[in-house]
């Protein structure tokens, strides 16, 4: 075998991941471009919504967090995390501790006798006992079918943009109303566009209101854990994923979502004071008028816009992995899209892992977050 394990991805997860195996002599391969879902599909302007000690990348010596960064490079910045900061975190992240790193995408994993056989864009080939699957979350962006296959000049997803000064003067309408489409509607205003936002909740929640039950000593450590996913209690229980996935599926499925339904972050409130928000209303139709889109509420109003950003989310589908081959995915045993996992993070073909938000059917809502990645590499050494 050329490697022990292939790690596909090189975001938070896949980073952290091959650093805690390698740290444990373990002979890796670490494949895909640095931090690339961050640099290339949000928006510049926004800031991390997850606090400073909750987006450390997780390393095992823990001489490789946001203050040594800061501390190596000079980098001057506070909370909110600026995100091209956190890229460069990243980044730093990477030479330091994986510099073996191959810039290079994983075009298909078969299965190789009791392994697997990983090709590579490059043309290369490499045998392995493992893989472990970190690719993040831009294989599941997630619209509602109204706005499905709609021509991007007119109707994309929040996912599709990392510079919105394009719409300068433009009306754009934004669907949804948690946290990437309250980003892009209060950087959209900073370029000057004329800025809607629809959404289906009846409120905004806003996070960080209730900043006085974070200063209650013992009583706030009991209610709060530092990974900053959920509120108050389920904080604790999300941050403790072996527990959490030993809960009833009735329990688990209504305590992720309350740990991660659509909020934003109160610092962002006043800079969208001016912002129309129509909440509790669906959009029914979508129709292409020449150069602009009409959209048909479920209240029978109307709007028309230049453009119509949907910031709707992600969902989870292992089938939207297209390097994962037919060999593979007829035995990988799913629910809701999500690979069904157990000890190391291990899924029902042997020696196939997977990190990040695939992972969070089965260990919970703290896998979807930078602060899951200790748990995420602990978790996996279990395996080696
Ligand atoms: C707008 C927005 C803001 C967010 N803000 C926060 C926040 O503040 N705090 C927080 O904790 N979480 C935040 N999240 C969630 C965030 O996406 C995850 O925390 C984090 O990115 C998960 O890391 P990851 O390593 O799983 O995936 P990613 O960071 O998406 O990395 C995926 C990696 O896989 C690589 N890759 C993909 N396909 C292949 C392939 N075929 N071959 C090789 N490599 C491949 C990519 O190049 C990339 O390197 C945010 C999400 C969004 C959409």
């Amino acid at each position: 075998m050329d490697v022990d394990v292939a790690i596909v991805g090189a975001g938070p997860f896949g980073l952290s991941s091959g650093a805690y195996l390698k740290s444990k002599g373990v002979g890796i391969g670490i494949f895909g471009d640095p931090m690339s879902f961050w640099r290339d599909h949000m928006p510049a302007g926004m800031y991390l919504r997850s606090n400073w000690p909750a987006s450390h990348i997780s390393d095992p010596g823990s001489k490789l967090t946001l203050d040594h960064f800061k501390a190596e490079t000079g980098a001057n910045f506070e909370k909110p995390i600026p995100l091209q900061q956190f890229v460069n975190y990243g980044q730093w992240y990477q030479q330091k501790a994986l510099p073996e790193l191959q810039r290079t995408q994983v075009e298909k994993i078969e299965k190789n006798g009791s392994g697997f056989k990983v090709s590579l864009e490059d043309g290369s080939l490499l045998k392995t006992p493992r893989v472990v699957v970190a690719t993040g979350i831009a294989h599941f962006p997630w619209m509602p079918r109204e706005f499905e296959g709609k021509p991007k000049s007119h109707v994309t997803h929040s996912s599709d943009h990392k510079d919105l000064s394009r719409f300068r003067g433009k009306q754009v309408i934004v669907i949804g109303s948690g946290q990437s489409a309250l980003d892009a509607a209060r950087i959209l205003r900073s370029f000057g566009a004329e800025v809607e936002i629809v959404g289906r909740q009846k409120e905004i929640r806003w996070v960080g209101q209730n900043a006085w039950l974070h200063r209650l000593g013992p009583i706030s450590w009991c209610l709060y854990s530092n990974f900053d996913v959920g509120p108050a209690a389920i904080s604790r229980l999300v941050g403790f994923p072996n527990l959490f996935r030993r809960l009833p599926r009735s329990l688990q499925d209504p305590l992720s979502h309350r740990a991660i339904r659509p909020a934003g972050t109160g610092w962002q409130k006043p800079q969208l004071a001016a912002v129309p928000m129509t909440l509790d209303r669906i959009v029914t139709s979508v129709d292409i008028q020449g150069d602009r889109v009409k959209l048909k509420l479920n209240d029978s109003t109307e709007r028309i816009a230049d453009h119509v950003i949907v910031a709707t989310g992600y969902r989870a589908d292992v089938s939207r992995y297209k390097f994962l081959d037919a060999s593979v995915t007829q035995a990988l045993r799913t629910d809701a899209g999500s690979p069904v996992l157990g000890r190391g993070l291990e899924s029902s073909v042997p020696g196939l892992h997977f990190a990040g938000k695939p992972a969070a059917w089965s260990f919970g809502p703290l896998l979807n977050f930078i602060s899951g990645t200790h748990f995420a590499a602990s978790e996996l050494l279990k395996a080696f």
